[in-house]
């Protein structure tokens, strides 16, 4: 029987969703739905101190707005304990881990003697129990952490499913810490456990755990657990070059939702970025599950780019619904302070989202384009010096008197500003760009008699009377 496809994300609350981590969830998540399998959300929340519910809610939130549907989860790490303590119990017994009563002290030491000698500074073995070998007493009052016995010599290799070939040498780790003296085991134990119990098949995560997963795959070893597949992705780059962080330029992947990016942009922009399928630049979600077969993935950093994240963004704004785009834009505008009735958002946002929307890489951008539509604007004194000058001003109020009666669609809206072209004899972009400053604020705008019949008869009479 061949063995179902199972993936899974495995992020840490001690942060929001990494940039990285999202990307890594996306293939995990592409990689499944492409295999007919399943992908699992874990939440490895056993770093007790740093773990927040904040963290979980910003996590599920993110995973919610990318789409990246789970099977499974969230499962907690936390709520399974028991069965942590009853395979620890379990190699305990065969005696393939052991008690350590090395007090940090002591292990300090250690390590700066082994530095000194030039050596790695790896575990010295003092507990770890061998035929014929007296262990030193049990210290009174020193709580023990739990060490897997780690094999001493040989090397670990796996093909990695991004990198390749990778072989780290059993002499180069030590035996790892599984159970803290506070009784939660360490990552690199719960993973092991988590990943056998709910039968991941494939493990895409970032390359930081490239030196994890030797001392893992000797834990699955000693389980007599199957073993997945490996695939290590590399980091994203900042522009600087640097590895994204916090202090570079990583922001939480819901701080794109409030910059007025789309969901389906940064799915596309993220996959792309470490993965290709041909020249292909646009995908949807359908095609990359499509196309997404674990081939394909870059061994090298991407960059992160945020001027071509901003193009792709502006594709699909372009392609976007116009009743979903002023949902979208009227929560943007709330958070600049304007809050429209329902039923504008319903029947009017639309119309002024599909006039703009070809000229904004934003939701952010579209907002602030369509603000002029819904509270006053301010033109800036040089436009209104440059544009409104006196010799246009009787071609403006003969316009607005003929606005004030003509039927109030865009085509009555046309014809009166040639009939006004013809009575003066100006050229359209004379009577155009001081409309244009009057009404929006600014002499780039769509098309005038469009844009006049949406900001409607009212505001237009209002805006044109301050010439
Ligand atoms: N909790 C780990 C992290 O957030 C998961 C690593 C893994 O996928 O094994 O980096």
């Amino acid at each position: 029987m061949t063995q179902k496809i199972r993936t899974r994300i495995a992020p840490s609350p001690t942060g929001f969703l990494h940039l990285g981590t999202a990307r890594t969830a996306l293939y995990s998540w592409a990689y499944a739905r492409h295999f007919g399998g399943e992908f699992v959300l874990r939440i490895e929340d056993t770093d007790v101190a740093r773990s927040t519910q904040d963290s979980v809610d910003q996590i599920l939130e993110s995973m919610r707005w990318l789409g990246l549907e789970y099977d499974e989860g969230p499962i907690y790490q936390m709520q399974r304990l028991d069965r942590y303590k009853a395979v620890v119990d379990q190699l305990m017994a065969e005696g393939k881990a052991y008690y350590c009563y090395s007090t940090p002290e002591e292990l300090d030491a250690v390590r700066e003697a082994k530095k000194a000698r030039g050596e790695k500074a790896l575990y010295d073995g003092r507990w770890r129990p061998a035929p014929g070998k007296t262990l030193p007493p049990v210290p009174a009052g020193v709580k023990p952490v739990v060490r897997f016995c780690n094999p001493q010599d040989g090397d670990v290799t796996w093909n990695d499913l991004v990198k390749g070939p990778i072989t780290i040498s059993n002499r180069e780790i030590d035996d790892l810490i599984i159970v803290r003296t506070d009784g939660i085991p360490t990552y690199n134990f719960a993973v092991v456990v988590d990943d056998w119990d709910m039968q991941i098949s494939h493990v895409f995560r970032g390359d930081e755990h490239i030196n994890n997963t030797p001392w893992q795959i000797n834990i699955f070893a000693a389980l007599g657990a199957p073993l997945p597949l490996f695939g290590h992705c590399p980091v994203i780059l900042g522009d600087d070059g640097q590895k994204l962080s916090k202090r570079r330029g990583a922001v939480s992947v819901t701080a794109y939702e409030e910059g007025g990016y789309l969901p389906e942009a940064m799915l596309n922009y993220l996959a792309r970025l470490g993965w290709s399928h041909g020249d292909e630049e646009l995908f949807t979600r359908a095609q990359l599950v499509e196309w997404f077969d674990g081939t394909h993935l870059n061994k090298s950093p991407a960059q992160w780019d945020p001027v071509k994240l901003l193009w792709v963004n502006a594709q699909y704004i372009k392609q976007a619904d116009n009743t979903r785009l002023a949902g979208l834009v009227a929560q943007q505008l709330t958070r600049q302070g304007i809050t429209l009735d329902a039923s504008v958002v319903q029947t009017h946002l639309p119309q002024v989202c599909a006039l703009l929307k070809d000229r904004c890489d934003t939701t952010v951008a579209l907002a602030t384009w369509a603000a002029k539509f819904y509270a006053d604007v301010t033109p800036d004194a040089a436009e209104l010096a440059q544009h409104v000058t006196d010799a246009v001003k009787p071609a403006l109020q003969a316009l607005a008197a003929k606005l004030a009666t003509c039927t109030w669609d865009k085509a009555s809206i046309a014809a009166a500003i040639k009939e006004v072209l013809a009575e003066v004899g100006l050229k359209m972009p004379q009577l155009a760009m001081p409309v244009r400053v009057l009404v929006l604020g600014t002499p780039q705008t769509p098309s005038v008699d469009a844009v006049l019949e949406l900001l409607g008869r009212e505001k237009v009479l209002a805006r044109l009377g301050r010439a």
